[in-house]
């Protein structure tokens, strides 16, 4: 057994990253898992796929020359849930079920007919998700696995000694929810003893195992934390800390900077801490002021693990060289895990040559980290040299489009403003002429088989342009004619030709780049591949025009336009991070501002702008909200305020927990803003009241997420409850969320459904 004061021999960190991508370069993962799930294969093949492509990992880390291998990083489905089943946090729900080990892992994941499924979540302000651990008072947490300990000797079979890495016993607990029959006011948290006993017994197996290092992973730290939650954190790493016989350990934060956790975890007697000096430089000076930091070890995050720039090399070398002197010891690594970015630039063999120099994924991060570990300890050598001159260069190629940049500082304030809402309210009244408890929906129609063979056939060429168009169009026709069947008042054209709503826009936008093989986790088997904006956006032709005219062209009642806004195309890309996503989402909101005016001339009287994301990017502490939700409140309205009084402006928002949004919401300032209230019966229009919301609402009035066919009377029922809120003239009737998802054959009675029970509520 090792331990940091008996064994001085102990390796350093040096350099390492902090996780690294597990679905696979080429999603082998993602086709092993959907396989197994399928019933097609059997578990060996996915145990295998996983076996290979955690040795490959391991192999490629050590390859690169890391002096610390992160291991444990791979998950066959999320690390949370890892987590809670090595913990024994497994809901009774899944017990019952009696099924093997890995199909219990897996109901929670993914739910049965028979149970729900854990909740699934946002990880922090990414595009990851996570499945929250459930806990109860009698939850019986206990170190109930080895996955970390197999993983361990595993890789130590190939001779590769690892540094396990596990979520932390405070985070697990600040990022499980209370279980649904936990009494009110249980706070998970109060289950900290029995997982300090679990991670105690953890470390003890993993020192006997061999693991000289072990890191625990703590982010939920960056967030604003009570003096309760800093206490416990005291007290977890008191209590670990102080174990005999356990191994060196690394408590790693990310996303943020620690603030006031800083100095109490530096107070306990772990050996080292990382912090992100990616998203929070300044952190770098409170180090420097602590003097409980001078005996351990700064694990400094200078590399981006969140964005796919390479980075400013001789930026970071000073950074870290400047922390030397105040700490024990300097690690150089990632600013988090490489979770977040896809495996390897080098794949990118068709992406704008302009932009391909400029690019790092998770295997050039590696290596930049390996060069910086290695100037750190030896000093800048001629390959550092090179390889920081040559990332210079690269980026004193940003595209800058001056015309841009000019519209931006002519600006002026009354761009983001509209006239008022009541003479919006006439002027739409006499255009558009709906009845009180108007029906619409989000957007998205079915996607079809056909529409995905349409696609298909495009990129492989088997059909050119002229009939691409045309079977769209019949598929718009056709969505046109049900929807007026049904008798909505306010039609879509159903939205065929995107294949994602971010991915679509970038793709006609200047300034931003796809990948080919970019693929980057979003949740269990489920990946996306975030286009890349890396230059000035503006917008070189009409992107959605000539499919909203033809759509209007077929009926004599308004349909919608339909847009992405821009804080939902920033959250769903790479950005760039040489100049404030303020800035940026400027240059993308003036390039929708076009798309809207574009669509206003072609006579389209009602245009949604989608914001989905708009909560997602709030930032995790609460001092710096007021100054995101301005720009974001400022960019949706840049985009939206170009047209008429008589113009009808919708946004949508894929939640209805506004919490510390809602005056965020107020200040879009559109006219009609639908969201999800249909699982909480409308509550949230409560909420919409008590700020003195005025503007039109549709509450969602059924739920798309589930397959269930609404009834005529449920809709009713809730309708009416949604009327003692909002008055009816500013009610509006629809599903909750696009139904891009569902199939016709729930999509058409469910709609029938609710155009019925909208028509009896006004009566
Ligand atoms: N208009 C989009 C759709 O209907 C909105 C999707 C979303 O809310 N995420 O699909
Ligand atoms: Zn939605």
């Amino acid at each position: 057994m090792t331990n940091a004061h008996q064994t001085p021999r102990t390796p350093d960190i040096g350099a390492t990253v902090l996780g690294y991508p597990r679905i696979g370069p080429k999603r082998e993962l993602k086709r092993a898992l959907e396989g197994y799930w399928s019933g097609r294969t059997e578990l060996d093949e996915l145990l295998g796929v996983g076996e290979r492509l955690r040795e490959r990992s391991w192999r490629e880390l050590a390859g690169a020359g890391l002096d610390s291998v992160p291991g444990n990083t791979f998950s066959l489905y999320d690390h949370v849930l890892d987590t809670a089943v090595l913990l024994d946090a497994v809901p009774p729900r899944f017990r019952e079920l009696a099924l093997s080990d890995v199909d219990t892992y897996f109901a929670m994941a993914r739910g049965r007919d028979d149970a729900q499924p854990l909740e699934m979540t946002k990880w922090f302000d990414t595009n990851y998700h996570y499945l929250v651990p459930e806990l109860g008072p009698d939850t019986a947490l206990r170190l109930a696995g080895d996955k970390p300990v197999a993983e361990f000797t595993e890789a130590l079979r190939h001779g590769i000694t690892t540094r396990p890495v596990v979520l932390g016993p405070v985070s697990f607990l600040l990022l499980a929810k209370p279980a649904p029959d936990a009494p009110a006011g249980f706070a998970p948290l109060s289950l900290l003893d029995d997982v300090l006993a679990a991670y105690a017994k953890l470390l003890s197996a993993l020192a006997a195992a061999g693991a000289d290092w072990v890191q625990l992973d703590e982010p939920a730290l960056v967030a604003d934390r009570s003096a309760a939650e800093l206490t416990a954190l005291r007290q977890a790493y008191e209590r670990l800390g102080g174990q005999p016989g356990r191994p060196n350990l690394l408590v790693a934060s990310y996303f943020g900077e620690l603030g006031p956790a800083l100095p109490v975890i530096a107070d306990t007697p772990v050996e080292a801490i990382g912090v992100d000096l990616v998203s929070a430089p300044e952190t770098a000076e409170q180090i420097a002021g602590l003097s409980s930091l001078r005996h351990k070890t700064v694990v400094a995050g200078v590399v981006d693990g969140r964005n796919v720039w390479r980075t400013n090399l001789r930026d970071a070398l000073s950074t870290c060289a400047t922390l030397l002197g105040s700490v024990g010891r300097v690690a150089v690594s990632t600013s988090c895990s490489l979770l977040h970015v896809p495996y390897d630039a080098s794949a990118e063999t068709s992406i704008d040559p302009a932009v391909r120099p400029r690019l790092a994924f998770a295997r050039q991060k590696v290596d930049e980290v390996a060069l910086l570990g290695r100037a750190l300890s030896a000093g800048a050598s001629g390959e550092f040299a090179s390889a920081s001159r040559q990332a210079n260069e690269a980026f004193s190629e940003v595209r800058r489009d001056e015309r841009v940049r000019q519209r931006i500082d002519a600006l002026r304030p009354e761009d983001a403003r509209r006239p008022d809402y009541r003479e919006r309210a006439e002027a739409q009244r006499s255009r558009l002429d709906l009845p009180p408890l108007a029906t619409t929906t989000i957007g998205s129609f079915p996607q079809t088989g056909d529409i995905r063979r349409a696609r298909a056939d495009l990129r492989a060429g088997r059909i050119d342009d002229a009939e691409y168009r045309n079977r769209m169009g019949a598929e718009i026709e056709r969505v046109i004619r049900l929807q007026e069947d049904i008798g909505l008042d306010v039609l879509v054209h159903g939205e065929p030709e995107r294949n994602d709503m971010v991915q679509y826009f970038a793709e006609h936008l200047d300034g931003f780049a796809a990948t080919e093989h970019g693929w980057v986790q979003s949740y269990g088997s489920r990946c996306v591949r975030p286009p890349i904006l890396h230059g000035d956006v503006s917008r070189p032709a009409p992107m959605t025009v000539p499919w909203s005219e033809f759509a209007q062209s077929l009926s004599e009642k308004p349909v919608k336009g339909m847009l992405t806004g821009p804080v939902t195309i920033l959250a769903w890309s790479f950005v760039r991070d040489d100049q404030p996503l303020a800035v940026t989402a400027r240059q993308v909101a003036l390039a929708l501002r076009d798309e809207v005016a574009d669509l206003e001339r072609a006579g389209i009287g009602v245009i949604q702008v989608d914001e989905p994301a708009l909560r997602e990017l709030l930032p995790l502490r609460e001092r710096d909200r007021r100054e995101y939700l301005d720009w974001a409140v400022e960019s949706f309205r840049l985009a939206t305020a170009g047209v008429s009084a008589a113009t009808q402006i919708h946004t949508h928002l894929c939640y209805s927990e506004f919490g510390d949004v809602i005056e965020a919401i107020d200040g879009l300032d559109a006219d009609v803003t639908t969201i999800e209230a249909a699982r909480s019966r409308m509550e949230v229009l409560a909420d919409l009241r008590e700020i003195g919301f005025r503007r039109g609402v549709g509450p969602g009035v059924y739920d798309i997420h589930s397959p269930r066919v609404p009834d005529e009377r449920g809709v009713e029922e809730l309708l009416r409850l949604a009327a003692d809120a909002v008055p009816a003239e500013r009610l509006w009737a629809n599903p909750d969320c696009g139904l891009k998802t569902r199939g016709y054959h729930e999509v058409e009675p469910a709609l029938r459904n609710m155009v019925l029970a909208a028509r009896n509520a006004r009566a």
